[in-house]
């Protein structure tokens, strides 16, 4: 991780440059809200991938709970309701195709 500020790499998990002093901010990507999204598209269109899947996103969002980092939690918080609404959709499928007829 790199400094935004003066360019300065950063170590492990620093939350201040060590030449400048400024605060290093983290990664703007929300891997969690990203991870999620796959979650609900291969929990909804794979079914063979969705429990490893499901099982990965719900290690990944409790992570980011207990993080005690603001972002991570709201991240995994986003992340679990994302992974609800995904088994549900799931479920609804699987449910309609096999009873649905
Ligand atoms: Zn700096």
């Amino acid at each position: 991780m790199y400094c935004q500020k003066c360019g300065n790499e950063v170590v492990g998990v620093a939350k201040f440059c060590s030449s400048c002093g400024d605060v290093v901010q983290e990664s703007k990507t929300p891997t969690g809200l990203i991870a999620a999204t796959w979650a609900l598209f291969l929990g909804s269109y794979v079914p063979l991938l969705a429990i490893p899947a499901s099982i990965g996103m719900l290690v990944t969002a409790i992570m980011l709970i207990r993080s005690g980092n603001r972002t991570g939690k709201i991240n995994g918080i986003i992340a679990l309701i994302i992974l609800g609404i995904g088994f549900m959709i799931g479920f609804v499928i699987g449910f309609s195709a096999t009873y649905g007829k």
